[in-house]
């Protein structure tokens, strides 16, 4: 077994390519990304400001994040799957997400959560900075057309009224931010392997995936 770390922009399709690699690799996924917008939704959910880092550290250490074999996730026991979804809990993510505080406490459980090997990590910084040795490193990446049309198609099916362009100014403002904060940017590792995942399917996708790591 090894560590597959998958990284790259906005719904460019990391997670459900993790999530359907793990089940065909008996891998565990961890969705990185969950671990921050639970941070975003816990800070929101106890109106605490993002500049109060006596609050926030608290908040840290009071806060147990879990996953269960399906990708539910959990804070402190409660289903937060559905609550961390929401346009308003993924823009306060980006914001959340460029504090060393905060960085420091999901990279340090991310680590111990992937100790072993047999862990398919999906996010930002996986390649780069919170397991630089992983055997495997994928930078996914995609056209913004194609990542609002697949976030549109998305809540469409599960009836949310939503507006196709600002889906896609949303994204392109989380690139700007994820791509230009100080701590952890979002870039290439040096040893990834690129994939471009705009014209291909969830299938074509998992079998250049499957191809790199059997390689
Ligand atoms: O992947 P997802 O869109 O759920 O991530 C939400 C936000 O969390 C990203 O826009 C990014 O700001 C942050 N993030 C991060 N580092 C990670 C994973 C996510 O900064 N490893």
């Amino acid at each position: 077994m090894i560590n597959i770390a998958i990284d790259g922009p906005s719904a460019a399709g990391k997670s459900t390519i993790a999530k359907l690699l793990a089940k065909q690799l008996g891998y565990v996924h961890i969705d990185t990304g969950a671990m921050y917008r639970c941070c975003a939704y816990q800070s929101l959910k106890n109106n605490i400001e993002l500049n109060d880092l006596i609050a926030l550290d608290e908040m840290l250490q009071h806060m147990e994040i879990s996953f269960d074999k399906a990708g539910n996730v959990f804070i402190n026991g409660e289903d937060v799957s559905k609550n961390i979804r929401t346009n308003e809990i993924s823009m306060r993510t980006s914001s959340i997400a460029k504090i060393l505080l905060v960085r420091e406490k999901m990279v340090a459980k991310q680590r111990e959560m992937a100790k072993a090997k047999g862990f398919i990590l999906d996010g930002r910084d996986i390649g780069t900075v919170v397991l630089p040795d992983a055997e495997v490193k994928i930078f996914m990446v995609a056209s913004v057309e194609a990542r609002a049309k697949r976030r549109f198609e998305e809540y469409k099916m599960q009836g949310v009224d939503v507006d196709y362009d600002q889906i896609a100014k949303d994204i392109e403002q989380r690139d700007y931010q994820d791509m230009n904060r100080e701590t952890s940017p979002l870039k290439k590792a040096d040893d990834a392997i690129e994939i471009d995942t705009s014209l291909l399917n969830i299938e074509q996708v998992v079998n250049k995936v499957l191809s790199i790591i059997q390689k």
